[in-house]
């Protein structure tokens, strides 16, 4: 067995043995308490990290004596090329620049550390210590549009930080180290809200206070030989997110975004577009003059209500976000819905189909309006009775999804599941995006 494998092991049952003292179902698997904050936390309050002086990490580092071995990963990926990624400490204490080396026959057109992605080389980025845990991986994208699994990381930071939006009660931390430390909640105004003991190699659970509104905390923890991690974490009321760990876009990056209106460059949607029908020969549904329009207009709402700046490209497979339309069918949930985010709920890839068989696929509905009762011919409906929310909203919706934002409750919600006509972003809506991706940025 090799030093690494050993090593690997032994974290492995320490994360389990911990994970059985998690009651709350969302901490079961061992990855959520060791997965961090994103990098994002540093853009949110400041990520404040004390460098632990050599002799402590040395002293550390003992815990794991005769397991350690250098934390270098080379990887050798299916399409002959080489990531490899120099040695890293056993515990990374503040920033760490890291660059990832790549060699080998196939063009790489993108790499992603979490939510920091780099188009060209030098493959550099920063490591922090909320965001490093043993198992996290660089993510490769190829030039020909294949995807990779790039090197794993293998460091982790002192203490880690669970979740960073939290819809439930709690907020889980975890203690690397050999010695207990402590772990204090501050509410927005300073005042602590909790305090307790985290065990050698232990996690705990924090009870975060009820609140009607979305509200960030502070998780400070610390321990005996001055070791301290600060970081946020936001109790979501109103919206919730895919993966409360990372988000796919830090604060005051671009995003691009590209429209197909010829339905040739749709990516494989199987099942869902129809058997025995031939999108790639169709053009934009003849019915629907305005999807880009439409298109348009979301963008300029979400970068009006974020930090978030969202630039149209003509480069269709290497947009982040890239809308077109399919036939999704007539009835079904997604018919209903309108869209299709590849991969189902739960993908964030950036794929938002509008179905051209669903109300939104020709421009009756078109633009940010409400439509009303107004609909009624005559005696005779022509949709369902009620309100219908224009398509621009609908895409609006879609894209949420790919920024990372799941379903909410509210029917006031852009982000509710149903169309009810809402026709304007809920104070919870603007609450999330806030939360996420900032309102403004620092120049
Ligand atoms: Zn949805």
């Amino acid at each position: 067995m090799s030093h690494l494998t050993a090593l690997r092991m032994f974290r492995a049952f320490i994360h389990g043995a911990t994970a059985g003292q998690f009651k709350g179902k969302k901490l079961l698997k061992p990855s959520h308490l060791t997965r961090p904050f994103s990098s994002l936390t540093t853009h949110l309050v400041g990520m404040k990290t004390v460098r632990i002086p050599a002799l402590i990490l040395c002293a550390a580092s003992l815990a794991f004596s005769g397991l350690v071995s250098p934390a270098s990963a080379n990887h050798t990926a299916a399409s002959g090329n080489e990531y490899l990624l120099p040695a890293l400490p056993e515990y990374i204490t503040g920033p760490f620049p890291i660059e990832v080396s790549v060699s080998g026959p196939a063009p790489v057109c993108e790499v992603r550390y979490g939510n920091q992605k780099r188009s060209t080389a030098p493959w550099l980025f920063t490591l922090t210590p909320a965001a490093v845990n043993n198992n996290d991986s660089f993510d490769v994208k190829l030039c020909d549009g294949e995807f990779e699994r790039g090197p794993w990381v293998d460091t982790e930071a002192p203490f880690n930080t669970g979740e960073r939006f939290v819809d439930g009660n709690g907020a889980a931390v975890r203690n690397n180290l050999a010695t207990p430390a402590t772990v204090v909640l501050l509410k927005p105004d300073g005042a602590e809200s909790f305090r307790s003991e985290i065990p050698p190699f232990g996690g705990i659970e924090i009870p975060l206070p009820e609140v009607k509104k979305t509200t960030t905390f502070s998780i400070v923890i610390s321990n005996s030989s001055g070791q301290i991690m600060t970081a946020p974490v936001v109790k979501a009321v109103g919206w919730n997110v895919y993966d409360a760990r990372l988000t796919k876009y830090d604060p005051c990056t671009t995003v691009t975004w590209a429209y197909d209106p010829s339905g040739k460059a749709i990516e494989p949607v199987y099942p869902y577009t129809r058997p025995g029908e031939d999108v790639k020969k169709k053009k934009q549904p003849a019915a629907a003059k305005t999807f880009k329009k439409d298109i348009q207009g979301s963008f300029d709402l979400l970068e009006k209500n974020t930090s978030l700046t969202f630039v149209e490209t003509d480069d269709y497979t290497n947009a982040d976000i890239r809308i077109g339309w399919a036939n999704l069918g007539k009835g079904s949930s997604l018919g209903n819905h309108g869209t299709l985010i590849k991969g189902g709920t739960g993908s964030t890839d950036g794929q938002v189909l509008i179905n051209t068989k669903g109300k939104w696929g020709t421009d009756r509905y078109e633009g940010f309006k409400k439509y009303g009762p107004k609909n009624y011919v005559g005696w005779v409906y022509i949709e369902p009775p009620g309100t219908t929310a224009g398509r621009g909203w609908l895409i609006t919706h879609e894209i949420m999804h790919t920024l990372g934002f799941l379903h909410a409750d509210s029917d006031n919600s852009i982000m509710a599941p149903i169309d009810y006509g809402t026709s304007k972003f809920s104070q919870e809506d603007l609450d999330g995006l806030a939360a996420v991706f900032g309102k403004k940025c620092l120049q």
